[in-house]
């Protein structure tokens, strides 16, 4: 028994029969810092899931170990399982990593493996997955991010106005390794931009509730509109403060460290936040960004995705309301070198290739050589 697609025959189950993991690590293009980390390199997890003699791919920007990971403890549940039924595969990889708590590694190792599954699953069908899952809207709109805090004025300003120049409506700046030096850098930065863009922050949780609502008076007259972790994203109590405090024009915004549905269940409900973000390659990849994004939807609240523009896209699509992508720095550069992909961008929007099945990324095997670690 089967059914027809077209003129394509599909069986009702097709068995995965292998799954492979490839971990890069990826220079910056400069040493790069914000308000609270410093790094000079990225490393990506990228998972391969063949099944029906197709290949989906994933992969999340986790440590290493992710990898072991994946390969020591998760294989297992997925290899031989039907590529149709991705919800059973993926409660049995939940429960598989109980003990080792749902969040961190193991959660970015099924996020990876659950974006393949989803890949693999609209190659099978022969469609881009945004046509797969039922799509809202033709593109999704982008905000340039990075202007780093180690920039110097002239890199920042140049950043911040190429991405302007790509028609988005709003770009990101880190704040908080300096905070005596922001509201100047804020007012520096302003000043490349033209008055119809906005000009977003994020201090990654650097300051403390009253130096941040402090900041907030001074940004806002800069046109600053989102104030991202201006406090530690696990302080809710200080993202309310500033929630009801802080001047209207500007929201707050956090999720990027969530994992489970229960985590961005504890920012909304407190109103912590004015915009929740979730990361597809942390929060259970794209069926739990869907998840998520559609209680968002459910209970009005903007929802925005959080790096890795390619592994959001089509999911974004899907959603009933969507806010607006991160296009972070380096996640683009590396997306460039990684993945050959059809996508666009015009007027600050990204459109998927509609001839591209599934996420309408290949691995360029041969270019990302140079940067294996395994
Ligand atoms: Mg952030």
């Amino acid at each position: 028994m089967g059914f027809s697609l077209a003129t394509t025959e599909i069986a009702e189950t097709i068995q995965i029969g292998g799954l492979t993991v490839t971990t890069c690590s990826v220079p910056t293009d400069g040493p790069e810092s914000d308000g609270t980390l410093t790094w000079n390199c990225t490393t990506i997890v990228l998972v391969e899931i063949e099944a029906g003699g197709q290949y989906g791919l994933g992969y999340t920007y986790a440590s290493e170990a992710t990898a072991t990971y994946i390969v020591k403890e998760l294989q297992k549940h997925v290899v031989g399982k039907n590529i149709f039924h991705i919800p059973a595969i993926i409660a049995g990889l939940k429960a598989g990593i109980r003990n080792q708590g749902m969040s961190g590694i193991a959660m970015m190792a099924i996020s990876a493996i659950d974006i393949a599954l989803w890949d693999l699953k609209a190659k099978i069908f022969g469609q881009p997955l945004f046509r797969l899952l039922g799509a809202r809207s033709e593109g999704m709109p982008l905000y340039g991010s990075g202007g780093f805090t180690n920039y110097s004025t002239e890199q920042l300003q140049g950043q911040l106005a190429s991405w302007e120049e790509k028609g988005m409506k709003a770009v990101k700046m880190k704040i908080g390794r300096e905070p005596k030096k922001d509201p100047e850098r804020v007012k520096v930065a302003r000043t490349a931009l033209c008055s119809k863009t906005d000009l977003y922050v994020d201090a990654n949780g650097a300051y403390n509730v009253k130096e941040a609502l402090s900041m907030a008076e001074k940004f806002a007259g800069q046109q600053v509109t989102w104030f991202e972790e201006p406090v530690s994203s696990d302080n809710l109590e200080g993202l309310r403060y500033l929630r009801d405090r802080a001047p209207a024009s500007i929201q707050i915004a956090a999720g990027e460290y969530g994992y489970i549905p229960q985590y961005f269940q504890h920012m909304i409900f407190p109103r912590a936040i004015d915009v929740l973000q979730a990361d597809a390659t942390r929060c259970g990849g794209i069926s739990g960004f869907l998840d998520i994004g559609t209680t968002c939807a459910t209970l009005e609240i903007p929802f925005s995705s959080h790096c890795a523009p390619l592994a959001h896209l089509h999911a974004a699509l899907a959603l009933p309301e969507f806010y607006i992508a991160e296009y972070f720095h380096d996640h683009t550069r590396i997306e460039k070198i990684f993945f050959e992909s059809a996508a666009t961008i015009e007027k600050g929007y990204m459109f998927p290739d509609e001839q591209s099945p599934g996420l309408g990324i290949e691995l360029k095997h041969k270019d990302i050589e140079k940067y294996k670690l395994r």
